[in-house]
């Protein structure tokens, strides 16, 4: 049987295969997408928060002026080119939980990076919605995408022009490699290349056993709260984040062990806890999804082809930071593909995990 040939083919469209194949067809590449098409996925739950300092140590993410500035300029042109609307910068609220919080943050304040980053006071706080027993600051440069309708509108776009194929590919049995190629003789297609970009997947992936990945599940619920008209982020040791339809996103968790899909009680309990403490309102939970997050241990992602079978590449890790980082390392990775550009040291497969 004759097979159908692309330059690449990848497996997974969440945000790094819908994101690297962007990057391809704009530099001209043949290319398909292949997906299970889970109702539920990492990418299709997350809230898509760009945030410039996180975590209780208050510390700015990993490069991120160069990440943000590459990840606005793609995604404003794929809102051009899908006629939607789904990146959106918002301010993210910061608010102390202790003085130690506070301390931290004076101190940081002594860095002209830091500064340039965050402003106070606060504008336009709601005391009547929000409680701010301790002050807090805001990060005017944060935003948001709303990651499922990113997604939805690329598959839409990659359908119309048969770059696009549900389909339920087998690690360990549907892929041959070939002197020149890469085949699925199960869907009938090979490629010059094949790029798996699968999430949690890949660490059960027989072709990169060398990767040491540490996914987190998390958990995050849907809510509604008719009181509450604000546009930007609010962050106490969790989030409150503007979704559409007038809804809002709240999370999320972090578990290590429990590596599966299913919310669960304990996972909601906290979440709305930890809500409860700075949100004076009622609401309304509508909807509570978990999925997981594909990290690796040192919290870096990578990409790269396989350092012995050329026809075999990765993109993972993205972690909690998936919607900053796909577009950078996407256009970093298509550089490679297509242009032999050296892959950036810090996220390249074989420099960190030397064969
Ligand atoms: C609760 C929660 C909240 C989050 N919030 C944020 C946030 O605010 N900001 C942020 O930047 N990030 C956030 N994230 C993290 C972000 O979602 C991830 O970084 C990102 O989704 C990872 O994308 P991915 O494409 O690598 O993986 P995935 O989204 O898991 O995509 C993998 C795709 O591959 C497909 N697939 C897998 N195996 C196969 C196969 N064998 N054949 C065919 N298809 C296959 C799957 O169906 C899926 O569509 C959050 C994550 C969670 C869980």
């Amino acid at each position: 049987m004759k097979l159908q040939h692309f330059d690449t083919i990848i497996i997974g469209q969440g945000l790094a295969g819908t994101t690297l194949a962007w990057h391809l067809l704009r530099r001209k590449q043949s290319i398909l997408v292949l997906d299970q098409e889970n109702s539920v996925t990492c990418s299709k739950i997350a809230a898509g928060l760009i945030t410039p300092i996180t975590g209780m140590r208050l510390v700015i993410s990993w490069r991120f002026r160069e990440l943000l500035q590459t990840a606005e300029q793609f995604y404003r042109k794929i809102e051009q080119k899908t006629a939607s609307r789904f990146y959106h910068q918002r301010g993210i609220i910061r608010l102390f939980s202790s003085q130690a919080e506070q301390d931290r943050f004076t101190k940081k304040l002594e860095t002209q990076e830091f500064c340039d980053l965050v402003q106070q006071p606060i504008s336009n706080f709601n005391h009547n919605l929000f409680s701010s027993l301790m002050g807090g600051f805001e990060m005017p440069a944060a935003c948001q995408l709303h990651v499922s309708q990113y997604l939805a509108a690329s598959r839409v776009n990659f359908q119309n022009r048969n770059y696009y194929q549900r389909a339920d590919v087998n690690m360990n049995e549907d892929i041959i490699l070939t002197a020149n190629e890469v085949q699925i003789p199960k869907y009938g297609i090979s490629a010059t290349r094949l790029i798996f970009c699968q999430g949690a997947e890949d660490r059960n992936n027989p072709w990169f056993p060398q990767l040491k990945f540490k996914p987190a599940q998390g958990e995050i619920l849907t809510l509604e709260i008719p009181e509450s008209q604000e546009t930007r982020i609010i962050n106490h040791k969790s989030w409150l984040a503007p979704m559409p339809e007038s809804k809002f996103a709240a999370g999320s968790t972090y578990e290590w062990d429990q590596l599966d899909s299913k919310p669960t009680e304990n996972g909601k309990q906290e979440i709305v806890a930890k809500l409860k403490k700075f949100l004076r309102c009622p609401f309304q939970i509508l909807d509570h999804r978990a999925a997981i997050r594909p990290a690796l241990q040192d919290q870096k992602p990578i990409i790269g082809m396989h350092p012995k079978f050329k026809q075999v590449g990765i993109m993972n890790g993205l972690g909690s930071k998936g919607s900053l980082q796909a577009p950078w390392l996407a256009e970093n990775f298509a550089n490679y593909i297509c242009e032999g550009k050296p892959i950036d040291s810090q996220v390249d497969l074989n420099q960190r995990y030397p064969a």
